[in-house]
């Protein structure tokens, strides 16, 4: 396998799959299943998931909510989404562990770095839920900062677009996908990778990031065993 410990980060949205709200079961199995078969062959995996297909913060100014609550909701979405990814794996046999940036002792683990790198190394697959724990940061943000520091080789951000393109490939159909840039092109071009403060902290402690498209099955093991597939980010 290419990479020892990866960062997977999901978007909440791409759970919704079909549907216009909340976990779509066929979509959360699929993952777990993908999940699972890297495991199994040594991969250490930690896992950040969003919220945004239950609330996102922003949405919250719209209806009359302060931003920083709606922040905190948009957190504790995170934290729905990663209980149900922790039973869709355990039900496929896989041994994972729920961290959570906001304590909450009844339904996860509070997160605490030596330990997430504890049971990296014992082989459960780790979960960080409820984002870094602060408001005005995304779940971006917090695949880069978590991926940084429990040494992770590379950050693999899965969405619903197989990588970066010159335009947005849904409204522009000559977009082009790159293969590879590195952060300074990818910078310069103001190419949407992640959000600012997610993409800084990669660049500046030389942390790959890989843009890939999760929904297509195989797709994870497929670049864990150095296929090229998306986009990749480097120094
Ligand atoms: N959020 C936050 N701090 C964090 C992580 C997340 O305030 O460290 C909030 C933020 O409001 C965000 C929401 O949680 O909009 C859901 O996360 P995000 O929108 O990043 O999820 P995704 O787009 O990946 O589904």
């Amino acid at each position: 396998m290419k990479y020892k410990r990866i960062l997977l980060k999901l978007s909440g949205e791409a759970l919704m799959g079909t549907q216009q709200y909340g976990i779509d079961p066929d979509r959360l199995n699929q993952y777990a299943t993908e999940i699972k078969e890297v495991a199994s062959r040594g991969v250490e995996v930690a896992i950040v998931i969003g919220g945004g297909n239950i609330f996102r913060g922003v949405q919250a100014e719209a209806s009359g909510i302060e931003r920083v609550q709606g922040d905190y909701m948009g957190m504790l979405a995170t934290v729905i989404n990663g209980m149900a990814l922790q039973s869709a794996l355990e039900s496929n046999g896989t041994y994972t562990r729920l961290m959570s940036g906001i304590n909450m002792e009844q339904v996860c683990e509070p997160f605490i770095r030596r330990r997430a790198i504890r049971h990296l190394e014992k082989g459960r697959i780790v979960i960080f839920g409820a984002g870094i724990g602060n408001p005005y940061f995304t779940t971006d943000s917090t695949a880069s900062l978590r991926a940084i520091e429990i040494q992770a080789d590379v950050v693999l951000k899965g969405t619903r677009v197989d990588g970066v393109y010159t335009a947005d490939p849904e409204k522009d159909p000559s977009a082009k996908r790159y293969s590879q840039l590195t952060f300074q092109e990818a910078y310069e071009k103001n190419l949407n990778v992640m959000d600012m403060t997610a993409f800084t902290l990669c660049m500046e402690n030389g942390l790959p990031i890989i843009v890939f498209d999760m929904n297509k099955p195989g797709n994870l093991l497929k670049i864990l065993e150095g296929e090229k597939a998306g986009t990749l980010i480097q120094s």
